[in-house]
């Protein structure tokens, strides 16, 4: 098996073009064309684990922080991030990075942690805009099943639970072939007219190139005649953050111990108790101040995140308990994320969990 066949299924869970603007996930090091001789899953990829993939024969770390961010001037070894890129390059490690791209699918990072916690009613906290699109085809009716399937195939018409979502409107298309052309149906130099169906299909934005593919491919038409339209819905499973409740309500010591038994905590920095009950919660693996005021907004009784400053603990205003997990803490089970849907798709090849500890961050 290539390295390119984990790439593209991990891709099909996160696609890459949902990152953020400032991220750098993807193939850090090595090559797509690699034989993949085993994988290594860890949060960061670090000399460490690049050396841990070498003892444990594996070629393939997937991270999920990227090991090179800004840019590189010189690769001398002087410091971690430059160690780390010479011990892949000599040791043909491929590292690649699946960062705010598995941030901003609901079955990612904090999905993962909802789950760990035990919420349910899960839903994106902070839906990412431009996400979808509408597309409209026009097809001669007895081809609009094998075109409509086509799209479906390659991603389009999904709403929610629901899949192979389209509304299609009969009509008469109309068409004059030139010189050159190769009609399907129809003379040149003649208007033909054609009982056609209108199709239309949501689509997610980040497929439109693979749909619109796809659909070109299955229909009859030399021409195909379609429109993509913008939309300013939001994809309901595509963004960051995550707001679940829990069954139950909890009393809030209740809570912050439940945390510190799920994650594994020495300490959590947080906000005073009120003294109310907490059901409905935010949360956000990793740096999560950017979207406190979301969770305020979603009036959810607490807000579970990391790398919250001072003055930010007060824009809880008093409202809901805003729980400082830390950041290794509150992604690590992104490990165990990567590692099982890996192992589920692909059942014959090494798939491990590092073991190493790659928190820099210690509690005295
Ligand atoms: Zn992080």
């Amino acid at each position: 098996m290539q390295i390119a066949e984990v790439f593209s299924f991990l891709e099909s869970l996160a696609n890459p073009s949902l990152q953020e603007q400032y991220d750098n996930a993807g193939l850090i090091t090595g090559s797509p064309d690699w034989e993949c001789l085993g994988i290594i899953c860890s949060l960061d990829a670090t000399e460490d684990v690049v050396k841990e993939a070498v003892a444990k024969k594996c070629n393939l770390v997937v991270a999920h922080h990227p090991i090179i961010f800004g840019g590189l001037k010189k690769i001398n070894g002087k410091n971690y991030v430059e160690k780390t890129v010479i011990a892949a390059i000599k040791n043909d490690i491929a590292i690649y990075a699946i960062h705010t791209n598995l941030d901003n699918v609901i079955e990612g990072v904090n999905g993962k942690m909802a789950k760990m916690i035990g919420l349910q009613k899960l839903s994106i906290l902070s839906p990412k805009e431009n996400t979808l699109k509408k597309l409209f085809t026009f097809v001669p009716v007895d081809k609009a099943g094998d075109v409509r399937n086509a799209i479906f195939i390659a991603g389009g018409g999904q709403i929610g639970n629901y899949t192979e979502c389209s509304f299609n409107i009969p009509g008469t298309g109309t068409f004059k072939a030139g010189a050159g052309a190769d009609p399907y149906i129809g003379d040149i130099g003649k208007q033909h007219q054609e009982n056609e169906l209108k199709i239309e299909v949501i689509i997610p934005a980040y497929l439109e190139r693979s749909i619109v593919s796809a659909m070109k491919a299955a229909h009859p038409y030399e021409e195909v005649a379609y429109d993509v339209v913008a939309l300013s819905n939001k994809h309901p499973q595509i963004g960051t953050g995550v707001l679940g409740e829990f069954d139950q309500p909890m009393d809030e010591k209740a809570f912050l111990n439940h945390l510190k038994s799920v994650f594994q905590l020495s300490v959590i920095r947080h906000t005073q108790l009120k003294g109310k009950s907490i059901k409905k919660v935010a949360l956000c693996g990793g740096a999560g101040s950017f979207l406190i005021s979301n969770a305020l907004r979603s009036s959810a009784d607490a807000y579970i995140t990391a790398d919250v400053k001072y003055h930010e603990f007060f824009d809880a205003n008093g409202q809901m308990i805003i729980a400082d997990i830390g950041h290794y803490e509150s992604e690590q089970f992104t490990i165990s994320l990567l590692q099982e849907v890996l192992e589920q798709k692909f059942p014959t090849f090494a798939v491990l969990k590092t073991g190493i500890r790659t928190n820099p961050v210690y509690y005295f």
